[in-house]
């Protein structure tokens, strides 16, 4: 969420004329033509790796998202009464993201990537968009920016597969982790109505399982 005034293509003194976000709105290419869906997500992956890169933190599995309050053109602040996760506001002295208090850690780690990237876009998507599209944009740069590709796949190269167990190692929540594994092929896409392919083993386990309904009492008979 955003709220917010002009928005101005040249930069804004609210920026602090900083490297850092200029080499990352660098990747925007400057055309006329909107990006298609693909383009926009390619280019926050991007702007991901980049950021991580600018910052040293390339190896690095649970990103500290607490720097990025300490980027000379923002202040990140924690408020208990905030309707959405995030909120991102540009002042006359630099921009504020608020993130909402009362979500647990990984949220709110994944809420500051998320407004973070809707204040990159600011000279090019008026920041104050909230259509679908900015939306999975920029939580796919959340996403990226705390799981990168080339980290995840690795460890999953090497056997840590447990969803929960790397929800913890990069400090997201597990239903960020879940999209993120089904994002890159990791793990197949579950839709409703999936059947799950049982092994013989696990066959037969069920069975035995079926065969003892009859050991228990009798149902009582619904009044
Ligand atoms: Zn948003």
């Amino acid at each position: 969420m955003t709220a917010g005034t002009n928005t101005n293509p040249g930069g804004h003194a609210r920026d602090h004329g900083s490297r850092l976000l200029t080499a990352l709105r660098e990747l925007m290419p400057r055309r006329t033509t909107p990006l298609s869906p693909d383009e926009s997500l390619q280019i926050a992956e991007r702007q991901a790796s980049r950021f991580r890169r600018e910052l040293g933190l390339q190896q690095t599995l649970a990103l500290p998202t607490s720097l990025v309050g300490a980027l000379p053109f923002v202040r990140v602040t924690h408020e208990p009464l905030l309707p959405t996760p995030g909120l991102l506001l540009g002042t006359d002295h630099g921009w504020v993201i608020a993130l909402n208090a009362t979500d647990i850690r990984g949220r709110q780690r994944f809420s500051t990537l998320h407004e973070l990237k809707h204040l990159l876009d600011d000279p090019f998507v008026a920041s104050t968009r909230h259509d679908p599209l900015t939306e999975r944009v920029c939580n796919h740069f959340a996403a990226c920016a705390l799981m990168p590709r080339m980290l995840l796949k690795r460890d999953w190269g090497n056997r840590i597969q447990d969803p929960a167990v790397l929800a913890k190692r990069y400090g997201v929540s597990l239903s960020a982790m879940a999209i993120r594994l089904r994002e890159l092929g990791l793990v197949a896409p579950q839709r409703r109505g999936d059947r799950p392919n049982l092994s013989a083993d696990e066959l037969r386990r069920l069975a035995h399982r079926l065969e003892r309904v009859w050991d228990s009492p009798e149902p009582a008979a619904a009044p």
